[in-house]
C-alpha cells in the first residue's frame, strides 16, 4: 500500500487542501516522507453525510455479515504487517517488537468482536410474550433488542498507533454494533493511520458494504475534530487522549441541539498500595518490577503506575524504589510536544513541593527524558490536590503513610482512576479487605499483587472508571462489553412475527441467547 496523504472518505481519496503537514520521527528528528492534506468543513460534512446515508443499509446486515467484515479488516491489516510496523515504529519511536505486538492485539480485537457478534449476547434480547388471560388487563407481547446508535466519530490516541487508533477497539466495537465510523486520524502517526484506514476501506469493498460505512480524515482536532463532533449526523463520540481534548469534546457534544454521548478515556494516575508486610517482602524484586512497569514504553500508558503508597516505616522499600529509578534510562517519547509536556509536569510536581527522590538518566535518542521519582507525606498529599495531576510519562509520586487510617484518607481523596492496585501478603489481608470497597468506588479495575500496565483484551475486562479517567463511568473501552456503548434499547409491542426484526422472531433464526418470560436461555 502507498501512503499518499489523502483522507479516505466513503471510498474516495480526497487530498485535503487546507494546508499540509508532515510527521517527524521523534527518535531522530527526521521528517518522514509524504505530506498529509488537512481537510476542511466541506469534507467533514461529506464524511458525516455519507455515514448517515449508509447507516440504514449497514445496520441491517446480519451478525455473520458484520463478523466477516471485521475479519476481513483483520486479514488486510495482517497482509500489510511489514509496512505498518515499519511506518508506525518510525512515526512513534516505539520499538518494532512493541508495534508487532500491538498489531496482533489490534487484529485480535477485531476477531473478538466477530466472535461477540456470533454469540449475540450484546443484542440483549428480552421477550415477554402476550398473556391475554391476565386479569384485570391482558398483557401485550413486548420484545426488546439493542439497535445501533448511528454514525460514530472516533478519535485515536498518540500512544497506541494501532490498538487505540484508526482500526482500534473504538472503531471495531462501533462497526460491530452496526454503526458507520468516521475517524479523525491522529496527526502524530498519520502514515500509520492511512495504512490502517486503507485496510478498512478495502474490506468495505470486499464485503460489498455501503461506501459511507467508513471514512478517515486528516485535520487538526481543535477545528476539524470539533466540527465532526458537532455534526448532526454523528450520534456518538469515542475518544482516547488528553483530559483537555476529551473535556472539549464532552462540552461540544453536550451543547449540540441534540446532545450525544461521548466515551472519552482520558487521565489516570493508577494508584498502587504497598501494605506493610508486602513492603517488607521481596522488596528488591517488587521495586524492580514497579520501575519496569513505570518506565515501560517511556511511561506513555494510560495505565502507567504514577502514584504509589508506601508505609513510612518501610525505608528499605523506599530505598529500593529510589535506587531502581536511579538506574533507569529514558526512552524516546512519542512526540517532541509530549516530551515537553512531561518536563512541564515534572517541574509542576517540584513546584508543588514534592521532594525529588531520584532521577534516571536521559536516553541516547532525541526526546528521551530521564525517569523521575518524587516523594511526599500523606499530609502533603491530602493538602495539595494538584499532586494528583497526571504526568504523562515515566514519573511517579511516592506517598509515605503512617497506618491504615492515613492510607484510607488518601485513597478516599483520589479522583476517578482506570486502575487501582494492592500489594499484600497474608498478614495484610484484613487491611486489604477494608480497602476494596474504597477502590471499587474509585477505579474500573482493581489488581492484586501485579501491575496495571498490560490490559488484557477479554470479555471480563473493564478499561474505564469514574471521571476524569473517563467521561462515562458505566462503560469500558477494552473488551467485548465495549460494543454496548454504541447501542440503545428499543421495545416492539404487539408486533406480529412477520413484522418483527429477525433477532426477535419467535423461531429465533439467529440462535441468539434470550430472556423469555423471565427465564434465561429460552
Ligand atoms: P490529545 O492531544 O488529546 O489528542 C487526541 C486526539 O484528539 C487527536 O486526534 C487530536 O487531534 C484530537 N484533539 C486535540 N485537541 C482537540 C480538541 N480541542 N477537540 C477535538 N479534538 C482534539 O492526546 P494525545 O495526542 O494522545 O496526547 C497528547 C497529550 O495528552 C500528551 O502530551 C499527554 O500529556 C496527554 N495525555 C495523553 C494520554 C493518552 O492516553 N493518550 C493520557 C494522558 C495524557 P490532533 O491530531 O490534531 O492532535
Amino acid at each position: 500500500m502507498t501512503i499518499t496523504g489523502a483522507s479516505l472518505i466513503a471510498g474516495q481519496e480526497i487530498h485535503g487542501s487546507q494546508g499540509g503537514f508532515e510527521v517527524v520521527n521523534p527518535a531522530t528528528g527526521q521528517m518522514l516522507e509524504t505530506t498529509f492534506g488537512q481537510v476542511g468543513i466541506a469534507e467533514v460534512n461529506l464524511a458525516a453525510a455519507k455515514a448517515a446515508e449508509s447507516f440504514d443499509h449497514y445496520r441491517v446486515t446480519s451478525p455473520s455479515e458484520r463478523a466477516a467484515f471485521l475479519e476481513a479488516i483483520a486479514r488486510n491489516l495482517e497482509s500489510a504487517r511489514a509496512e505498518i510496523v515499519e511506518r508506525a515504529a518510525a512515526e512513534t519511536g516505539l520499538a518494532s517488537g512493541r508495534i508487532e505486538g500491538e498489531l496482533t492485539r489490534t487484529t485480535g480485537q477485531l476477531q473478538s468482536f466477530a466472535r461477540e457478534l456470533r454469540l449475540g449476547e450484546h443484542q440483549g434480547i428480552r421477550i415477554d410474550r402476550a398473556r391475554p388471560e391476565r386479569v384485570p388487563i391482558p398483557a401485550p407481547d413486548i420484545r426488546q433488542r439493542q439497535i445501533p446508535l448511528g454514525p460514530v466519530a472516533v478519535f485515536g490516541a498518540s500512544n497506541f498507533p494501532l490498538a487505540f487508533s484508526v482500526a482500534g477497539g473504538d472503531t471495531a466495537s462501533a462497526l460491530a454494533a452496526g454503526c458507520p465510523v468516521v475517524v479523525k486520524a491522529h496527526s502524530s502517526h498519520a502514515g500509520t493511520a492511512e495504512l490502517a484506514g486503507r485496510a478498512i476501506a478495502a474490506a468495505v469493498i470486499e464485503c460489498d458494504l455501503p461506501s459511507g460505512t467508513f471514512s478517515m480524515i486528516f485535520g487538526p482536532g481543535a477545528s476539524v475534530g470539533q466540527a465532526l463532533a458537532a455534526h448532526p449526523a454523528i450520534k456518538a463520540v469515542a475518544f482516547t487522549g488528553s483530559q483537555g481534548a476529551g473535556v472539549a469534546l464532552m462540552r461540544t457534544a453536550a451543547a449540540r441541539p441534540e446532545p450525544i454521548p461521548v466515551y472519552a478515556e482520558m487521565s489516570s494516575i493508577n494508584p498502587v498500595v504497598w501494605l506493610p508486610s508486602a513492603a517488607q517482602t521481596d522488596t528488591q524484586g517488587r521495586a524492580a518490577s514497579f520501575v519496569a512497569s513505570l518506565t515501560l514504553g517511556s511511561g506513555q500508558f494510560c495505565t502507567n503506575p504514577g502514584l504509589i503508597f508506601v508505609p513510612a516505616v518501610a525505608t528499605d522499600a523506599l530505598d529500593a524504589i529510589t535506587s531502581a529509578v536511579r538506574s533507569s534510562a529514558g526512552q524516546t517519547m512519542l512526540t517532541a510536544s509530549i516530551r515537553s509536556s512531561y518536563e512541564t509536569g515534572v517541574d509542576h510536581l517540584r513546584g508543588l513541593g514534592a521532594n525529588v527522590a531520584a532521577t534516571g538518566t536521559p536516553g541516547e535518542t532525541q526526546n528521551a527524558p530521564a525517569p523521575a521519582l518524587f516523594t511526599v507525606t500523606s499530609d502533603q498529599f491530602l493538602a495539595t490536590r494538584e499532586l494528583q495531576d497526571e504526568v504523562f510519562g515515566a514519573a511517579a509520586l511516592v506517598v509515605t503513610y503512617d497506618g491504615p487510617e492515613e492510607l484510607r484518607a488518601c485513597l478516599e481523596s483520589l479522583q476517578g482512576q482506570l486502575t487501582a492496585t494492592i500489594h499484600f501478603e497474608d498478614a495484610d489481608l484484613p487491611i486489604a479487605a477494608s480497602l476494596v470497597p474504597i477502590l471499587e468506588r474509585k477505579a474500573g479495575r482493581i489488581i492484586a499483587n501485579a501491575w496495571p500496565t498490560g490490559v488484557e483484551v477479554c470479555d471480563a475486562m473493564v478499561h474505564g472508571g469514574p471521571f476524569p479517567a473517563t467521561s462515562d463511568t458505566r462503560t469500558t473501552s477494552v473488551g467485548t462489553l465495549a460494543i454496548t456503548r454504541f447501542q440503545r434499547p428499543v421495545s416492539y409491542q404487539g408486533f406480529p412475527d412477520a413484522l418483527l426484526p429477525s433477532a426477535l422472531q419467535e423461531s429465533n433464526p439467529w440462535a441468539l441467547p434470550r430472556r423469555v418470560d423471565g427465564q434465561l436461555g429460552a
